[in-house]
């Protein structure tokens, strides 16, 4: 097969998508010519970890920018690559985004998205495309938020001079079906189904230099494979064949249905052929984060001292024998 570059992430990464210096070595580059920019901005799970954000990535069209989910910290950490430089992703420069589905690490950053985005200077609705349910969130959301609206447009607050922008705080939530559901000078995004617990999509972003798949949480789908077919990079997520093991059964059952193991993406990559990998939302458990109440009757006690160790030494027996 042709050379495939991969890279595992877990904190902010920007990736410039220009050439590598090395061919094979992991990393990510500081400098490109690149117009296009894949910025992850957050990688984790439902896993408190405070060192990964959810799920949720930029990509970075010259001085535009286009988010694909918004999980917890998603703002902070769209200021964070603002601060190195990815301006484009200032919270009030936030305007378009797409969302994979509707699971709560995937959104839970929604409101900050919505309400930090509109105080960091947002000047119109921020636009959304997702499955059904979306609209339903959105307007809930913003129900919910309605004394904050009020508070800061009446006469006395603090956003009662944004008078030429009054709609900024808005949200126009669009439900999408498979297909081209977005278009600019600067990008075309199609939405492909995924397999997951829910109506899910996947996106394929093709900008004036790179072709960008996503693929939100799935099982592996022959729709990613086309959807990618030779692209220039392909975001995937993946969860560790060792560490499965070694979770409760109801845990492995669902991610044999809804999610794709480390061994079933290498065999997709095969297919797919992305010049470049990037692996993300793999379950991990960093140190001193003990495995949620729910999983203890599988594996009692259960506390790992380093994330290496976790993945790579322990065995479920050993863990149980030493707890
Ligand atoms: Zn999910
Ligand atoms: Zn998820």
């Amino acid at each position: 097969m042709k050379f495939v570059r991969i890279v595992i992430l877990i904190g902010l990464a920007s990736l410039a998508l220009g050439p590598l210096a090395h061919r094979g070595k992991c990393q990510i580059q500081k400098a490109s010519a690149a117009r296009t920019k894949a910025v992850l901005l957050g990688t984790g799970t439902p896993v408190p970890d405070p060192d990964r954000s959810g799920p949720s990535t930029a990509i970075v069209v010259d001085d535009r920018a286009y988010l694909i989910d918004f999980g917890p910290g998603v703002v902070r950490r769209a200021e964070a690559a603002a601060l190195r430089g990815v301006t484009a992703a200032r919270p009030g420069n936030l305007t378009v985004a797409f969302v994979t589905h509707l699971h709560s690490d995937h959104t839970a950053g929604y409101s900050d998205l919505i309400f930090t985005g509109w105080t960091s200077g947002r000047t119109a609705p921020l636009e959304v495309y997702g499955p059904s349910g979306l609209q339903s969130m959105s307007e809930h959301i913003l129900q919910a938020y309605r004394v904050d609206i009020e508070t800061r447009t009446n006469p006395n607050g603090p956003m009662r001079d944004a008078g030429r922008f009054p709609d900024a705080w808005k949200v126009n939530a669009h439900e999408i079906k498979a297909g081209v559901v977005y278009k600019d000078d600067k990008i075309t995004v199609t939405a492909f189904a995924t397999k997951h617990a829910m109506e899910s999509y996947g996106y394929r972003f093709d900008t004036p230099d790179r072709r960008i798949v996503i693929s939100g949480d799935t099982n592996p789908v022959d729709e990613i494979v086309k959807a990618c077919d030779g692209c220039d990079v392909l975001i995937h997520e993946a969860q560790s064949v060792e560490l499965l093991p070694k979770l409760p059964a109801s845990i492995q059952s669902f991610v044999a249905k809804y999610h794709t193991t480390t061994e079933q993406l290498a065999e997709l990559a095969r297919k797919a052929k992305p010049k470049l990998l990037v692996i993300y939302h793999a379950i991990s458990f960093p140190p001193g984060i003990a495995l949620p109440d729910s999983y203890r009757p599988a594996l009692p006690r259960m506390r790992c001292t380093r994330r290496q160790e976790f993945f790579r030494t322990r065995s479920a027996r050993d863990i149980r024998e030493n707890s």
